[in-house]
């Protein structure tokens, strides 16, 4: 039990901490910044979390004040604190972990892109965010000034990419893109919109959850500006708790719908903190009422200190399966895996196919809304009966007796 004590001077600097903020300018947000040294004036903090700020082998600690007050002070499950303060399991490198599992270095032709699909590269514009979340796949090179990105290594990503015109999509991640000045982006997104075969470019941005307040409308008229018949503007965000979806997030991303922008949300499967059906299922359902189509669910990366994340590869394809038929599809995002060795992404998807009866020439699925067998048939004739996963007759009458029964 925490001293009154205690709790009444997490509480005064918390207030403190908020009202010395200029509450909606992005810079005060980003100056007033808790590090990982004061976490105990903001959290009555677990010995866990006390040796996980000191031992982390993760990336540094950052929060904005805004996400700070959505976590709470005196509960250390609280899903937004878990992604703000580190625990003990942070200091732990794992057998299986490796600081860059998915090979973006060795498939990085110049500093700072990653060019693994043919037709889309992977561009990390700057090492800073507005919060360092816990579980980042890129810790290890976001929030460290070394990694910092020059307008030289920029240009030498925009010559690449130039010269390579079966390159059309290009994501922009880091770090966090939005936590570059105006004037960066603009930059950036005129050299991309000079290059003819560059179609479509894609923020990789947390900050419409971290700090909205950073989508103000003259960051939205740059981008509108680039926004064109050269180049189609797309956002992909990260939001992993309902918790997150605040009415300072929507007004942020409808300004960027606004600027036509097209938002979508991946979010990361997250040990105790996102990993069961119905938060899943309450997040994307605010998500949409935000105007935001789902788009990606992933697995955890296997990163160094990252054991207290993941979870078994089924909670993902089960939370999935749970979802289907409880909201609208384009509020279902797609689990995937992103495959270390860079294999890219990969899908798992629930298995609501049960087989074929050749002899009837019926399908056998399993209905996400009534739980039961239900059949539908092959065109006869068809050529592809080989690619069906073939029932015999025993589990084919199984199959009928679940149809109809219960
Ligand atoms: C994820 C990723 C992309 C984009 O993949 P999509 O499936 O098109 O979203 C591109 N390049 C790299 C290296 C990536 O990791
Ligand atoms: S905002 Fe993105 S890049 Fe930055 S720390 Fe969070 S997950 Fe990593």
């Amino acid at each position: 039990m925490p001293s009154i004590l205690d709790v009444q001077t997490i509480e005064k600097n918390r207030e403190e901490l908020f009202s010395r903020t200029n509450w909606f300018d992005s810079t005060s947000q980003l100056q007033n910044r808790v590090k990982g040294e004061d976490l105990d004036k903001y959290f009555l903090l677990t010995d866990s979390e006390k040796k996980g700020i000191a031992e982390t082998i993760r990336l540094n600690v950052s929060a904005t004040p805004y996400y700070l007050k959505l976590s709470d002070p005196f509960d250390p499950q609280c899903p937004i604190r878990r992604m703000i303060v580190p625990d003990s399991s942070e200091s732990v490198l794992s057998v299986e972990e490796s600081s860059d599992p998915l090979h973006e270095e060795r498939l990085s032709p110049v500093r700072g892109l990653t060019h693994m699909y043919p037709n889309r590269v992977l561009l990390f514009s700057n090492h800073s965010c507005s919060v360092y979340c816990r579980h980042c796949m890129r810790g290890r090179k976001v929030s460290s000034p070394k990694e910092r990105m020059e307008k030289e290594d920029l240009e030498s990503a925009f010559d690449y990419i130039r010269t390579h015109s079966e390159i059309e999509d290009v994501v922009i991640s880091g770090g966090d893109p939005l936590n570059l000045s105006n004037a960066r982006i603009d930059w950036i997104l005129g050299e991309l919109s000079s290059i003819p075969h560059v179609k479509i470019c894609r923020l990789g941005t947390r900050n419409p959850v971290t700090l909205p307040f950073r989508i103000t409308k003259e960051l939205c008229s740059i981008i509108e500006s680039h926004n064109n018949d050269s180049l189609s503007v797309f956002c992909n965000t990260q939001f992993n708790h309902p918790k997150e979806c605040t009415p300072e997030a929507k007004e942020a991303i409808l300004r960027l719908l606004k600027s036509g922008v097209s938002v979508g949300n991946q979010s990361v499967l997250l040990k105790g903190i996102n990993d069961s059906g119905e938060i899943m299922l309450e997040l994307h359902k605010k998500l949409l009422e935000m105007r935001v189509r789902a788009y990606y669910l992933y697995d955890p990366e296997l990163i160094p200190g990252s054991r207290g994340f993941r979870t078994p590869l089924q909670k993902g394809v089960e939370i999935v399966s749970y979802m289907r038929g409880k909201i609208a599809g384009m509020g279902i995002p797609q689990f995937v895996n992103d495959l270390p060795g860079g294999g890219g992404k990969i899908t798992l998807s629930p298995n609501w196919y049960l087989g074929y009866f050749p002899d009837t020439r019926q399908h056998a699925f399993r209905s996400a809304v009534t739980g039961k067998v239900h059949f539908s048939f092959e065109p006869s004739g068809s050529e592809y009966e080989s690619f069906y996963h073939i029932l015999n007759e025993q589990e084919w009458e199984k199959l009928i007796a679940d149809s109809t029964s219960r």
